[in-house]
């Protein structure tokens, strides 16, 4: 039996691997490829690279660093998740694999606008679509930018934006359901409020631009606004406890209300950064490690 099964290869999973084969802990990462932070082109915020540095890259580093201390990494989907002889067996199809104890840090799945890949995909590539403007704000400083969404999530992602530039406008994705008190904060921050239907999504002289009923029009950035897919279903199937939008109840030592099962990074209620997605994954990789020396004295 290993002593963890770690189930996600982003930030949150590869530091924890890192932690983990450093305290000589026999441990397995199954990861299927799709992070987050692989979708980064070139992240300015995450302390230091003052070049920045693509999260390609920064995910390969991380990769080479836990295989150099003997990460077992393996490229698989985890579908199946249990407790079971005082331990976890998960499944990868068929195949069943048992550990101690399990770290979950399989992240979210943004909710895209409705715009062909390859557009969305071109667009994410040269910044003119951005998901995270606590990332990226400061890249769209005084440029022309478009929030895609509407209500309270719509609403604060404006505002927020609102600080790095005055020409923001909010793009509802049918029609607004903004509360008076949301509208008098847009308002008072000079937001303009369109409603959708957005169609006609494409990318014109550098800009993306798209039809609403205010008519067509183009912007350096649009940030979509429409709320995330949380991967915590193998912790809920489990028996872990998630709040109303899926996110991982966890305590300040990442430990889920299901003795063993740790959460770390953006399945995790937090802040959805990198660099609090690797805090998380230390403290819990140390709590994983004091947890089992605990239960048997990890003595060399
Ligand atoms: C466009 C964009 C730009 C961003 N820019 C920045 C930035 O500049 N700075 C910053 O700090 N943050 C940025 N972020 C946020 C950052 O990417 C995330 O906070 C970070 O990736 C979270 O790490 P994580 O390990 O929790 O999740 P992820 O990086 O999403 O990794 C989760 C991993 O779990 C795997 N997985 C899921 N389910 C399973 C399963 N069942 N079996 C096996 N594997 C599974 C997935 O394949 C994935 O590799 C950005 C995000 C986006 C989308």
């Amino acid at each position: 039996m290993d002593d963890c099964i770690i189930i996600g290869g982003g930030p949150a999973g590869l530091t924890a691997a890192i932690y983990l084969s450093r305290y000589h802990l026999k441990i397995r990462l199954f990861d299927c490829g799709s992070s987050r932070a692989a979708l980064i082109p070139c992240t300015h915020n995450h302390a230091g690279y003052p070049e920045g540095i693509s999260g390609l890259d920064l995910l390969a580093a991380m990769r080479a660093q836990a295989e150099k201390y003997g990460t077992v990494r393996e490229a698989a989907k985890v579908t199946g998740l249990r407790v079971q002889d005082g331990g976890f067996a998960a499944w990868i199809g068929n195949r069943e694999v048992r550990a101690r104890s399990v770290l979950l840090a399989t992240g979210v799945v943004n909710h895209r606008p409705p715009m062909p890949d390859a557009l969305h995909d071109a667009a994410l590539a040269r910044g003119q679509i951005r998901y995270c403007p606590v990332c990226d704000g400061y890249e769209v400083t005084d440029r022309r930018v478009a929030v895609y969404g509407t209500g309270e999530h719509g609403a604060r992602e404006a505002l927020f934006v609102r600080s790095f530039t005055k020409d923001v406008t909010l793009i509802a994705p049918d029609r607004h359901t903004l509360p008076a008190e949301q509208l008098a904060a847009l308002d008072a921050a000079g937001i303009a409020c369109i409603n959708g239907p957005a169609t006609g999504w494409a990318l014109e002289d550098g800009r993306i631009a798209l039809s609403t009923a205010a008519g067509r029009l183009a912007f350096d950035s649009l940030y979509p606004a429409l709320g995330s897919h949380i991967r915590s279903e193998l912790a809920v199937e489990a028996g872990a406890r998630a709040d109303s939008s899926g996110c991982l109840e966890v305590d300040d030592h990442q430990r889920t209300s299901l003795p063993g099962l740790f959460a770390a990074g953006d399945v995790a209620k937090g802040l959805d950064q990198i660099s609090h997605a690797m805090g998380e994954a230390g403290v819990a990789a140390t709590t994983i490690r004091n947890m089992l020396n605990a239960e048997a004295p990890l003595w060399r």
